[in-house]
């Protein structure tokens, strides 16, 4: 018997012709969702409209995650999503399978002293989520521990367990794990409904008769919630980062390293660096494009403002050729809490979100698990405080997690 494919191109005679549940999105957050979901029995579809799997927003983020988080909500969800990408080959039931998984590390440092306060009561609520690793740091610790950190810097937090991993291999594996069929090349086109609320999503290779569908299409949401009838709270912002050539000045045991103020940081990674500016007057756009153009001089104006959280910089600057630097980007999505939206959408029936993420990578793996007891009516509706309807009700608590770009 020919093995089943699972993560194919499909053709008129391959396609399938129905499904319990159909995920629109194959980035990191519709790939943990289809794993969720056909674990839990389901006949789950995910219709991605590129060539693989998490090519769009999701490899052109830094892949960090931090069990430093100040809404409980987002806690809720990080935390389990931690768990589960330290014991990722168990999670995923393949033996062996590795993410790169590493503790290296977030601080979070300030130059302004009258913030000390602000992050002590900061890392007092991530001990009261059980994250009491988390550490609150003065000036002298900072320069004793992180001797790269500019000597301004006067109070920071410190989170050893938090670090980074590989989203291809985490993607990989949430698809080889799960028994959902994951089509690419095919692009959904519109969502057909009827009395009963979804009854198909239809691509551009034909129709899949269903009566449950996900919305994780990342920056493309809003398009897909719009098929039918829906307009989400959504806004996408552009938002670019700096991969740096190898160089023997960048410190390869260093965290994640942020400066709160300017809302820039770098890591370290193999040898060369990560590093980014999240400017906060970057305006949202309308139409989200899948080749998002980056500014010829993000790289230069990075640099010049990165020296005030690492002067080393100002050195490494110096030996630099552009082939060094490659700037990409992506798009943060922004809710008007700047928590993500999940779960099913009141207005029609079997319609479901999970999408409107700035982090999807480290939430990914709980919100997948959290959107498919939703659907199996393992958890109820009111009890997820994500949902949609959190506007309406007037529910809404604005978050104050560092770097998100916005104050
Ligand atoms: C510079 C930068 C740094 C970041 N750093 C981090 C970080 O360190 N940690 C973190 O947690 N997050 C980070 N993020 C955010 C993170 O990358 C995103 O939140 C996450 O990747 C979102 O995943 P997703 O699956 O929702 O979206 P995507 O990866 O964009 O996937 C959505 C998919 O939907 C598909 N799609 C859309 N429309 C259709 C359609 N009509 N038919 C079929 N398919 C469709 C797209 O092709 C795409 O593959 C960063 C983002 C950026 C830009």
């Amino acid at each position: 018997m020919a093995p089943v494919r699972k993560i194919f191109v499909p053709d008129a005679a391959t396609l399938p012709k129905t499904a319990d549940v159909v995920v629109i999105g194959g980035g990191i957050v519709g790939v943990a969702t289809a794993f969720w979901l056909s674990k839990s029995g389901l006949d789950t579809v995910l219709v991605e409209m590129r060539e693989g799997l998490s090519t769009l927003t999701t490899p052109l983020s830094i892949e960090s995650f931090r069990a430093q988080m100040t809404e409980k909500a987002m806690a809720d969800l990080v935390l389990p999503s931690i768990r589960m990408y330290e014991n990722f080959a168990e999670t995923v039931g393949i033996p062996g399978h590795d993410i790169a998984l590493k503790h290296q590390g977030y601080l979070f440092v300030s130059d302004d002293a009258a913030m000390a306060e602000k992050l002590k009561q900061a890392v007092a609520v991530h001990h009261s989520y059980g994250v009491t690793g988390s550490e609150f740091l003065n000036q002298a610790e900072i320069a004793a521990r992180f001797p790269y950190i500019s000597e301004r810097m006067v109070c920071g937090t410190f989170h050893q367990n938090d670090g980074w991993l590989s989203t291809h291999e985490a993607t990989q594996g949430f698809a080889k794990g799960s028994s959902a069929r994951f089509l690419l090349a095919t692009k959904v086109t519109g969502i057909d409904t009827d009395d009963d609320g979804i009854c198909a999503v239809r691509t551009d290779r034909g129709t899949i008769a269903t009566r449950q569908v996900v919305n994780c299409a990342g920056p493309f949401a809003q398009a897909i919630a719009r098929m039918v009838g829906v307009t989400l709270p959504v806004d996408a912002v552009r938002r670019q980062k700096v991969h740096v050539a190898p160089k023997p000045q960048i410190p390869r045991n260093a965290p994640l390293c942020i400066d709160i103020g300017q809302e820039t940081y770098w890591r370290p990674e193999h040898g060369g660096a990560l590093m980014a500016w999240v400017d906060p007057d970057e305006k949202p756009t309308a139409n989200p494009v899948e080749d998002v153009p980056t500014d010829w001089d993000y790289a230069a104006v990075l640099l010049d403002k990165i020296t005030a959280l690492s002067p080393f910089w100002a050195d490494v600057a110096e030996t630099l050729s552009a082939s060094d630097l490659t700037t990409t980007a992506g798009y943060y999505m922004y809710t008007p809490d700047d928590q993500p939206l999940i779960g099913p959408v009141e207005a029609v029936n079997g319609f479901h979100l999970n999408c409107g993420y700035w982090a999807g990578v480290m939430l990914s793996p709980e919100a997948g698990r959290r959107v498919a007891r939703l659907v199996a009516g393992e958890m109820k509706p009111e009890d997820n405080p994500l949902r949609l309807g959190r506007f309406a009700e007037g529910l809404v608590s604005t978050g104050d997690s560092f770097l998100r770009g916005r104050h």
